[in-house]
């Protein structure tokens, strides 16, 4: 629930105002607001085909109906604002929609299309051009002024045709908080952590994956914060309080000093917890625990370091195809996996093929990706990569040259069937006998080929995809959404993602039998990994590596520090024993409470 508060300062101060959101990534960063606009990007002019026209036209449609979702979803979170403002967002908003509805705009767009044989943004920017003029000749300044919702329409069907991410943010003051109605992943990736302070923005989920970003990379993060793209004005002074879910825009004095003694004291903690890097992760009862990293962007492998990972748990491919209108070819990708091998020293680098499609999109895949009903549903990770082979095919390429210099580990995402399984090894195979043929330096033995276990069914299958993998990696951020048929990335349903819930734990435990059975390594790489809360569930479960985020490392090594693994295994009988996430949780606080 979001709430807005407004408090007066000292008299001739801005009001103070405090919003409510999803604390995604902890921390508290103080800065200054840089609020993304949505400008008019730069886009070239195409002609078309009489045969492309058609085509072109439901592109633009299709980027109208997305635009049209965005908006509706806005709205709905508008209506949780108190009073006059989710009066006036509402207001707005409804207008936009409005727009949406074959307006001058939209008609004009589709006829120019059809008219001129132009590419969809080329035919937004000449209807914007045009309706501006009009809007010019217009006497009243109140419509006059209307031409910047007609504008800001224009610009999120053309964001949303070109599916281009915010620019770069290299020119931000030091310390700046991003503010923006929406960030991606794509967006993440551009932030560089030693100049952005934080970000939060209206939408996104504490599961998705620009949450998860913001972990990474340590940047506070809040999201589901509606209208503070409005309230907030470039400049103005924001905190941006990630532990607690808490935004300050024009904080006053005290709200500050408040604020930076939280942060002082954060940093401290921080840095007691530094002092066990070079310390092994074992249990009271003595017991040793894997601790790995997963990393997200190459730049997090000093973050890993730091922290002290024995090695990369989940190398997330996706980065390297972001941001750019071309995916990358095998060479590219082997040079930058081999720094990646090289800079783990020896530790094993588990490489994930790429899991695009859902939350996470790229669009120099765009050709391969059209917009799906239900994109958690469809051609997402594995299934475009055995759709595409030639994007499979460089991926695997890459991967087995950079095992020439060290260890890696093949992750498979998304897999559901043993034949799946079955077709990348084959895969992998061909590609190690083009290479050997070349003379190109592999690994001997082949890299062993894992499967993330992610969805309910991968986990009731368990026992058939362990004759075929080599180990397992549980993920449950997606096995918790398709369990519980929660979106990980909607604010909405936030509320309702609950990987305590007894059906996801279940099928976590049946998939760590399974891998035992099999005599076949398992681990856990899915968000409750980095939070200490869940630690001794996790280990009584009988999982012995975990893989997180780099900075939450020293939490969870400290509680293993602190615990005895027979307590936790009992600890964790009694839990799966109930049927009520309420209970199990209390059950988990009171164990965590007493040691
Ligand atoms: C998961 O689903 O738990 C996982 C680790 O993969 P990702 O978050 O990248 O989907
Ligand atoms: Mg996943």
């Amino acid at each position: 629930m979001v709430e807005l508060r407004e408090e007066e300062t000292e008299a001739g101060e801005a009001f103070e105002h405090r919003f409510e959101g999803l604390g995604v990534s902890s921390g508290i960063a103080i800065g200054p607001a840089h609020v993304i606009e949505r400008g008019l990007i730069d886009l070239p002019e195409y002609g078309l085909a009489e045969h492309e026209v058609a085509g072109e036209v439901e592109r633009f449609e299709e980027a109208v109906a997305v635009s049209t979702k965005q908006l509706r979803k806005l709205r709905s979170k508008a209506s949780d604002l108190p009073g006059a403002a989710a009066e006036e967002l509402s207001y707005l908003l409804d207008a936009h929609l409005q727009m949406l509805k074959g307006s001058r705009l939209v008609r004009g767009v589709a006829e120019r299309i059809r008219r001129q044989h132009i590419n969809a943004e080329a035919a937004v920017q000449g209807a914007l051009v045009e309706i501006g003029q009009a809007f010019a000749e217009v006497s009243d300044r109140y419509l006059a002024s209307r031409i910047d919702d007609v504008r800001e329409v224009g610009t999120r069907i053309v964001r949303n045709l070109s599916k281009v991410p915010y620019q770069a943010f290299s020119s931000l003051p030091q310390g700046a908080i991003i503010i923006a109605e929406e960030i991606t992943p794509a967006d993440t990736a551009l932030m560089d952590p030693t100049k952005v302070g934080g970000f939060a923005s209206a939408l996104g989920g504490a599961e998705g994956h620009t949450a998860i970003m913001a972990r990474s990379l340590g940047l506070p993060a809040v999201l589901g914060v509606p209208s503070l793209v409005t309230t907030a004005k470039p400049g103005d002074l924001i905190i941006v309080d990630g532990t607690r879910g808490h935004v300050v825009v024009h904080p006053s004095r005290e709200t500050v000093g408040r604020y930076q003694r939280r942060r002082e004291a954060l940093l401290r903690r921080q840095r007691q917890l530094d002092r066990l890097r070079g310390i092994a992760a074992i249990t009271r009862d003595g017991e040793r625990i894997g601790l790995q990293c997963n990393l997200e962007l190459p730049s997090e492998l000093v973050l890993a370091h730091a922290a002290g990972a024995e090695g990369i748990g989940l190398l997330r491919s996706e980065f390297m195809y972001m941001n750019r209108d071309q995916p990358p070819g095998e060479e590219e990708q082997y040079r930058v996996l081999r720094t990646i091998v090289e800079g783990m020293g020896g530790h094993p680098v588990t490489v994930r093929t790429l899991d695009v499609g859902s939350d996470k999109l790229a669009y120099s895949l765009g050709e391969h990706l059209s917009p799906s009903v239900n994109p958690a549903l469809g051609l997402r990770a594995i299934r475009l990569s055995l759709k595409v082979r030639p994007l499979l095919e460089a991926q695997i390429g890459a991967m087995l040259r950079a095992s020439a210099h060290g260890p890696v580990r093949i992750l498979l995402p998304m897999i559901t069937t043993v034949g799946e399984v079955k077709a990348v090894r084959e895969l992998i195979l061909r590609v190690a006998r083009r290479l050997s043929r070349s003379r190109v330096a592999i690994s001997d033995p082949l890299p062993p080929v894992g499967v993330m276990i992610e969805t309910p069914g991968a986990a009731l299958a368990a026992d058939a995809l362990a004759q075929t993998a080599d180990f397992f990696s549980l993920g449950t951020n997606d096995l918790t959404m398709y369990t519980l048929a929660i979106d990980r990335g909607d604010e909405q349903v936030a509320h309702l993602y609950d990987p305590l819930h007894p059906a996801v734990l279940r099928l976590v435990q049946f998939a760590i039998a399974a891998a035992r059975r099999a005599h076949i390594p398992v681990n856990l790489c899915g968000e409750m990994a980095g939070n200490p809360r869940f630690t001794a569930l996790l280990l009584g479960l009988g999982l012995r590596d975990l893989s997180m985020a780099s900075p939450s490392l020293p939490r969870v090594k400290q509680r293993i520090l602190d615990l005895d693994l027979g307590e936790a295994s009992r600890r964790a009988e009694q839990i799966m024993l109930q049927s009520d996430s309420g209970v199990i949780a209390a059950l988990i606080d009171d164990f965590n409470a007493l040691d």
